[in-house]
């Protein structure tokens, strides 16, 4: 059985979350320190902003961080002492949403999702999964980490080397997927980061406690949020910043949702994301009627739906283009009935997936 994939693998056993981020802040300091080069860059080039107005900004978020998550901002602070670097630098990497719009307009990142009944797949399987599009240049700072951290669920997931979390599932059978969205309320909001929100999805031990992790608080900034577990309950949450309010529901359509970066349910704000990502409601459609092609499917099939190029370079599979430089980082496919991800660095038409099965699902 594959164990490893193409991104670096690290697994984390602690229950003390400041030992927690300590230790990955060690293991994966270079990558660490190498996403904040790689953020002054892109915060200089998008919105001519410093790295030290940008840590200034970050400490706005220290308090609702604490509020909602205390442990979370305990493990940003083992993180930012394991790879030599100050609390406010870790903050600025996981609100580099928030903050990049709070200082400029301009929408870079793509993403598609998408999420499967048990009825539409061969092996009857609950099967979701998205390609995360980003910047090229953080690709090489990706990776995938095991977190065994008792009393919280045990998690696999991929991210950015810093992050808190980005895509992933957990032993409690919840799995979770997103894409960027904006809207006409984003105005630079103090709430609870997009980021430390995933987190808590993936620290949640039942669905409703995950929906509840995006419905409850205060949020700083649009997002999207695909939540799934293994009995087959899917939701799919396109929020605005603030309170329940701006939350919109969306399920799956005949078992399957589709959804990349512009807001599918009527909502009350504007959505300026189309303004910057016209493609946007191609690829989510695209995606929903590569998977509709057979009645039942194969992860093989999935593969081949993530490697789409219809509107290329902007299609399912992200093609770097020079003006934003975005592409497909990885392609991720989890299956949460067999607690499976099977993964492949980007763009996905050039390179074969791999399958890998976390500790936790070995145990079980
Ligand atoms: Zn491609």
């Amino acid at each position: 059985m594959q164990k490893e994939a193409s991104f670096l693998h690290i697994k984390v056993q602690e229950s003390d979350p400041f030992r927690r981020g300590q230790y990955i802040g060690e293991r994966v300091s270079d990558k660490i320190n190498g996403n904040v080069e790689i953020y002054k860059k892109v915060f200089m080039e998008y919105a001519n902003v410093d790295w030290d107005t940008v840590r200034k900004t970050a400490l706005q978020y220290v308090e609702p961080i604490q509020n909602y998550a205390p442990e979370l901002l305990e493990e940003l602070k083992g993180m930012a002492k394991g790879s030599d670097l100050d609390l406010t630098d870790l903050i600025a990497l996981n609100t580099r949403s928030e903050i990049m719009y709070a200082y400029t307009q301009r929408v870079i990142p793509e993403c598609t999702s998408f999420a499967l009944s048990k009825n539409n797949m061969k092996n009857q399987h609950v099967v979701i999964g998205q390609n995360w599009d980003w910047k090229t240049e953080v690709k090489g700072n990706t990776i995938i980490m095991e977190i065994e951290q008792s009393p919280y669920p045990s998690i696999i997931m991929i991210a950015e080397a810093g992050h808190l979390c980005k895509v992933g599932f957990n032993s409690a059978g919840i799995g979770l997927c997103t894409n960027m969205l904006f809207s006409s309320l984003d105005k630079a909001e103090i709430g609870v980061p997009f980021h430390v929100i995933l987190r808590k999805i993936l620290n949640s031990s039942t669905f409703n406690e995950a929906v509840r992790a995006v419905t409850l608080p205060h949020r700083a900034f649009s997002g999207n949020y695909v939540i799934a577990n293994d009995k087959g309950n899917v939701i799919n949450l396109e929020t605005g910043p603030g309170g329940k309010e701006n939350v919109h529901f969306l399920g799956l359509d005949e078992g399957i949702l589709g959804h990349a970066n512009n807001f599918i349910n009527e909502t009350h704000f504007q959505d300026k994301t189309l303004e910057f990502l016209p493609d946007s409601p191609a690829r989510a459609s695209n995606i929903k009627n590569e998977l509709s092609k057979f009645p039942q499917l194969s992860i093989e099939n999935i593969q081949d739906a993530l490697r789409n190029h219809i509107n290329f370079p902007n299609s399912i599979c992200c093609h770097e283009e020079p003006v934003n430089k975005i592409q497909t980082i990885a392609s991720v496919i989890m299956d949460l009935t067999e607690k499976s991800m099977t993964i492949a660095p980007g763009p996905v038409c050039q390179n074969s997936f791999t399958k890998v099965f976390p500790d936790f699902s070995q145990a079980e």
